[in-house]
């Protein structure tokens, strides 16, 4: 039986040709000396140009990054100073965020978010969570793993509920804001109410399928990218330069690379919402971007396999998924959402047609 992974947070896409082909002539022409600390002004440029209609975006408002994760390692290191600092993240939430937070002097402290409410951060519930010491609000949009995208209504109301926090930053996490099916992201660049505390983060992983190239970016107020800057340089210098050629060619050649990917995965998604609708007992939200569908499975939780063993999380259910059908799944309580998994459909389509069977006939198996 092959093993079809549907845990996995990268899509089984090749990265653009033409980010490949620039990277290898940028090597050919000797690019691989020690480059500027901020990312080079090209790639800056071209980051700040996807902005423009949206905000005044400068290339110096802009600090490449070796990916995402390591972006919010850098926002979380000159952010976070005191112990009593809180990081806030509505959940489910990426699991990223809390591994990152072992290593943060702060802590984590999560607002619980609905599928029934479609994962909705009112600002009454937002109000109810700040505190003088929340130091960063953290969102993801579109998310990971439920593929809610905030919509600008709803950003700006949490705005005016930030104003109120002279301290607080905003980070808005938009990795995968060129996945979308529907409207585009509004970025919270493009908000009224945003304040030189408005943070962005993204990167090539998701939207150009180059989790393997390491490289992101933040765009922030100038005090902040002064901050970041000092940070990297002190702990890891300029990203390689090869890197950020062959991100700044994905960039400009986005639009003859991204709408065939996307086509595959808005098919993609119909196909497991369509098998998921199939199976009895389990609801999930319908993503309105990134490559998740995020379904609560709590109605097999307390179930006996045929072999009378028993589980109650939904992490047992992805081992017993894993081992006896080779079908790999992310379990919900990562996310901060126990009984539910994640699943992927950045897949090939005939890998996802034969997990969703065997999604359903383990499921059948089971003894409820
Ligand atoms: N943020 C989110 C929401 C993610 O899902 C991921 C990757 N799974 C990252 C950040 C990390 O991105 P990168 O590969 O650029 O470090």
């Amino acid at each position: 039986m092959k093993y079809l992974n549907l845990a996995s947070g990268a899509s089984y896409f090749a990265s653009p040709a033409t980010a490949t082909e620039a990277a290898i002539q940028a090597l050919q022409q000797g690019k691989t000396k020690y480059s500027e600390v901020a990312g080079t002004i090209s790639l800056r440029e071209a980051i700040a140009a996807r902005y423009q209609t949206q905000a005044s975006i400068k290339p110096e408002h802009i600090l490449v990054t070796p990916g995402v994760k390591q972006a919010l390692f850098n926002l979380f290191s000159v952010l976070i100073t005191k112990g009593t600092d809180e990081l806030l993240v509505p959940t489910p939430a990426w699991f990223g965020f809390h591994e990152l937070m072992k290593y943060s002097k702060g802590k984590l402290v999560t607002i619980k978010t609905l599928s029934t409410e479609k994962y909705n951060l009112t600002p009454e519930a937002l109000e109810a969570a700040l505190n003088e010491n929340t130091r960063i609000l953290l969102l993801s949009n579109p998310a990971n793993p439920t593929g809610r995208i905030y919509t600008r209504q709803e950003l700006e109301a949490l705005l005016a509920v930030a104003a109120r926090y002279p301290n607080l930053y905003i980070i808005s996490d938009e990795i995968y804001d060129l996945v979308t099916y529907g409207e585009p992201v509004t970025s919270l660049l493009s908000c009224q109410g945003k304040t030189d505390r408005c943070i962005v983060i993204n990167g090539f992983s998701k939207s150009f399928a180059m989790s393997g190239w390491r490289i992101g970016y933040i765009v922030a107020a100038d005090q902040v990218i002064a901050m970041c800057s000092d940070f990297q340089k002190s702990t890891f210098s300029g990203l390689s330069e090869f890197v950020q050629d062959g991100a700044k060619a994905a960039l400009q050649f986005a639009a003859d690379d991204l709408p065939a990917k996307l086509a595959i995965l808005k098919s993609n998604r119909s196909i497991l919402a369509g098998g998921l609708n199939q199976i009895p007992g389990l609801n999930f939200f319908h993503p309105d971007g990134a490559y998740y569908i995020f379904a609560d499975f709590s109605a097999y939780l307390d179930c006996t396999t045929p072999t009378g063993e028993q589980f109650t999380t939904s992490i047992a259910l992805c081992n017993f998924l894993k081992e006896k059908y080779k079908l790999e799944l992310s379990p919900g309580d990562y996310f901060g959402a126990p009984g539910f998994s994640r699943l992927s459909f950045a897949i090939e389509e005939p890998d996802l047609k034969e997990a969703i069977i065997r999604l359903k006939t383990a499921l059948a198996s089971l003894v409820i």
